[in-house]
């Protein structure tokens, strides 16, 4: 007996492979979805016990796209899905030890204390500065055009907890793509700011950056749950793919129709080798797990894939009780500029954005250590995270006593840095698919790091996959 044969075999359970083939299988398109763990969600795992109930990574999404409410509709998940209490528009931002509320529109930046007159008279030239000449960290964009002040007072903070990276190592053009195509298109920010909410009335759409945050009742991780459920027997769980292999160019057979087209997929399941057939293969794990299994492909490609940094940072959730801590907890949490010199990130509160996350009387926190800015903190162990934490948010939060549950989750590669020259090594990952037709490459190094970005993404890739297929049958 040969090999299972199916039409498209995509690559990894987290929410970006789960998207793809629910929308594949959905279009009624064969697919066989192979997973390396046991379960569903890659990053997105929801934890409950001791009546807390928190995530071991994304804590929350955006609702920046249209596909989360049909999920939720074909999924019957109207009553899971929760949006933030209002309160969680709310930011804090560390300066000199004290937390500022991060001004949320012009009147509230006049009055702020968070920046210093000269920074705010610095923010209105804006409009005046011209374009940049060659490609730009996020920290010389915001610079040059806002200041520095601005620079590390609001959006050093923001990409900590975005991307826990640094503003000097990431490509404004590849991390923040909108926010690059203001100056590319408009000329400015205010300038692009105005022309995009004019053009956005004429369509009568909505402003992304007023994206709802939501979650579910039962933690983020309910929908991969409910994706996964749907997909059923598709899913071959404990199939950690190993290599892949060419066969049209093997039996030397190339042909310009799609369907003569073959790859062999060469995967242990529950420690077996096994082997599976299709004309498209989808990569939807991160990309240098991807790397070592395209190798027998492109070696250039896996070299690209193994260069995209990955930032290590450690998650700390802590349950406390709610009278050991002073500050009224009013929004989504904290963030730290690197200017303070602090040994954590910031804090989510999460137990008031979300009323199920604490037992009655407690408080349900989420404090992050390292990212690309103090990698070095990731190699102290348990104890020295907890000491670290808690002395922090002694003094931040005037945090007294101990957590009544505590637990530590170490990302050694969380989250990839979209860096200078990230746009080069995404051509290259073009150029390898139009060069191996059928094969793909998926995930959040790809346009865009967030959950909704993955799911936005996961769409147009079925969208595509789901037309040639169908159009060769
Ligand atoms: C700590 C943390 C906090 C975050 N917070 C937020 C947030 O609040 N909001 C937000 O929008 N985003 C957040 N993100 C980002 C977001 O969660 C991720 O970008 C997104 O979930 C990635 O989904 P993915 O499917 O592309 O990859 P992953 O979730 O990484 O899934 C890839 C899957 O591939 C599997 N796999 C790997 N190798 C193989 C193999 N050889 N064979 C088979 N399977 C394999 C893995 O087991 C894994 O399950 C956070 C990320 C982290 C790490």
């Amino acid at each position: 007996m040969g090999p299972i044969k199916t039409d498209v075999i995509v690559i990894g359970e987290g929410i970006t492979g789960l998207c793809i083939a629910y929308w594949l299988k959905k279009r009624g398109i064969n697919v066989t979805v192979l997973a390396k763990d046991s379960e569903v969600g890659g990053t997105m795992k929801s934890v409950q016990e001791q009546g807390f109930l928190y995530e071991t990574g994304a804590n929350t999404a955006l609702e920046t796209t249209s596909h989360f409410k049909e999920l939720v509709s074909d999924l019957k998940l109207e009553s899971e899905f929760i949006y933030a209490n209002p309160e969680g528009k709310n930011r804090y931002i560390l300066r000199d030890n004290v937390l500022h509320s991060m001004p949320l529109g012009p009147g509230s930046f006049f009055f702020t204390r968070l920046f210093s007159t000269a920074a705010k008279f610095r923010v209105m030239k804006e409009p005046f500065i011209g374009r940049a000449e060659n490609e730009e960290s996020i920290a010389e964009f915001v610079e040059r055009r806002l200041g520095r002040e601005f620079l590390d007072y609001a959006i050093d903070p923001f990409v900590a907890g975005v991307f826990a990276g640094k503003t000097e190592q990431l490509s404004v053009r590849s991390a923040f793509p909108k926010l690059y195509a203001l100056e590319e298109k408009y000329g400015g920010l205010v300038k692009g700011m105005i022309k995009g909410a004019q053009e956005r009335k004429q369509r009568a759409e909505k402003a992304k950056d007023r994206a709802e945050i939501f979650s579910f009742v039962s933690g983020m991780q309910t929908l991969p749950q409910a994706i996964g459920n749907s997909l059923g027997k598709v899913i071959f769980f404990n199939a950690k793919v190993t290599g892949i292999r060419n066969l049209t160019t093997e039996r030397n057979e190339p042909s310009d129709d799609p369907d003569a087209r073959r790859y062999l997929v060469e995967y242990l399941y529950n420690g077996k080798e096994e082997e599976i057939e299709a004309n498209v293969v989808i990569f939807a794990i991160p990309a240098y797990d991807a790397a070592p299994i395209i190798k027998s492909l492109s070696v250039e490609t896996a070299n690209v894939l193994s260069s995209i940094y990955y930032s290590p940072v450690i998650s700390v959730f802590l349950g406390v009780k709610r009278e050991d801590v002073r500050h009224k907890l009013d929004g989504f949490g904290f963030l730290i500029p690197s200017k303070e010199k602090r040994n954590i990130l910031g804090c989510l509160w999460n137990s008031c954005l979300f009323g199920n996350r604490a037992p009655a009387g407690m408080a349900a926190l989420n404090v992050f250590v390292g990212g690309a800015r103090q990698p070095e903190l990731t190699g102290l162990n348990d104890g020295q995270i907890i000491q670290e934490t808690l002395d922090e948010l002694k003094s931040i939060m005037q945090f007294s006593g101990k957590p009544v549950y505590l637990n530590i989750t170490r990302w050694q590669k969380s989250i990839p840095q979209y860096e200078i020259g990230y746009q080069r090594k995404m051509d290259m990952l073009a150029k390898f698919e139009e060069s191996n037709q059928g094969v793909l490459l998926a995930g959040n190094y790809r346009g865009g790091i967030s959950v909704g970005d993955c799911v936005k993404n996961a769409f147009e890739i079925a969208e595509d996959v789901s037309s040639q297929v169908l159009s060769t049958r």
